[in-house]
């Protein structure tokens, strides 16, 4: 996408062009284009202070580009106070009027748009069952758990039935048992509603249960696009490799015969077919080691350092002379594993994640 002039298919419900924003000369966001698809649920995952707040704000109307420009079904928006972007946004904070019963919290939105009473009380009613509420509408807040304020949260967001409904960590302040019931429910309310929701979070479980799609961010950028199951199989770069798919990297080289070596390697492996001579990195998924050696796969031999069980997997620990801290998860086995144990671990090609060195 070059310009702003770009003609919008109908499925397009966003698109950044190249916003950027910089605060005193340092970059929160680095120009980033991207095209939200109607109905889609997009994760902005990454790191803390990677950006996701910044993309979110100025989709949201908080704070402004500092160039590049936002488009909601054609129309520029960087220019409107959020109040005239139409869109929803739940916080982690619920950010509800204590004073408010909940039908009053979630009909506010519709009386400031000047919906008519019975349209209002109509579309209160229908919101409420939508979150499983109906029988709370008299509550106030406080009477509320921490889940059901966060339901609030996200019915008062949708009333008005937004073209996006925008989510900032809305699961940071629960427990973990509460996090993910709201999980599945915020996935549930997406599949009944079809509304297109960008989601920011940190958590890499979180957003490979909710999204169709992930934009990881590191440094200020969007460093990976794709559907979870992609990016967890064929993550693009290191990055990706060891924030999303958990993996560990090594430094690997395929030689002018095409012999795959890594450094700690014990010796030379035939290089997968197609791959050119050059400097990669290895990236081994912790569900892709396999204990002992595999006929043709790329093997290590290392010292365990720790083991935890976790009922039938045993999450392993293992040492080499180059590679520290490798973690392999296999099935428990009667023994167990003992530290300083010695280990041959493989790493099957078809598992592997190969990727051109980053320089
Ligand atoms: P994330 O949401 O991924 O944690 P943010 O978008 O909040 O990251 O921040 C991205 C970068 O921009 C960080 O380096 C942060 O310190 C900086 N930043 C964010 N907001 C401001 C601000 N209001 N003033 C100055 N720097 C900011």
């Amino acid at each position: 996408m070059t310009n702003t002039e770009t003609i919008m298919d109908d499925d397009q419900v966003l698109v950044l062009d190249g916003v950027a924003k910089q605060y005193g000369g340092l970059p929160a966001l680095s120009p980033t284009s991207l095209t939200v698809q109607r109905g889609e649920f997009l994760t902005l995952l990454g790191p803390s202070g990677s950006g996701k707040s910044t993309l979110l704000k100025l989709i949201a109307g908080f704070e402004s580009p500092s160039s590049g420009a936002i488009l909601l079904r054609s129309r520029d928006i960087s220019g409107l106070s959020p109040a005239q972007r139409q869109l929803g946004m739940v916080f982690q904070s619920y950010s509800l009027f204590p004073h408010l019963t909940v039908a009053k919290n979630i009909e506010y939105g519709l009386k400031r748009r000047k919906w008519s009473l019975p349209r209002r009380r109509a579309r209160v009613a229908e919101i409420l069952a939508i979150v499983k509420l109906e029988h709370r509408a008299e509550a106030l807040p406080a009477e509320l758990s921490g889940g059901q304020q966060q339901r609030v949260a996200v019915a008062r967001a949708l009333a008005y039935d937004p073209d996006v409904l925008l989510m900032d960590e809305p699961l940071g302040a629960l427990d973990r048992t509460l996090r993910l019931e709201m999980e599945s429910e915020i996935k549930r309310i997406h599949g009944e509603l079809g509304t297109t929701f960008i989601y920011v979070t940190h958590d890499q479980q979180e957003a490979m249960h909710l999204s169709t799609r992930i934009a990881i961010m590191n440094n200020s950028r969007v460093v990976a696009l794709g559907t979870p199951d992609d990016l967890f199989r064929n993550p693009p770069n290191a990055f990706t490799a060891e924030f999303f798919s958990d993996a560990t990297t090594v430094p690997a080289e395929i030689d002018s015969e095409k012999r795959f070596r890594w450094e700690n390697g014990t010796g030379y492996w035939e290089a997968p077919a197609g791959m050119s001579p050059g400097r990669y990195t290895l990236g081994i998924r912790p569900r892709a080691a396999r204990w002992g050696i595999v006929e043709g796969a790329p093997a290590l031999r290392g010292k365990v350092r720790s083991s935890m069980l976790f009922g039938d997997e045993v999450r392993v620990l293992i040492d080499s002379d180059t590679v520290t801290g490798l973690r392999v998860i296999v099935p428990a086995r009667a023994t167990g594993f003992s530290p300083g144990e010695h280990v041959d671990v493989s790493i099957p090609w078809e598992d592997a994640i190969l990727l051109p060195r980053e320089t």
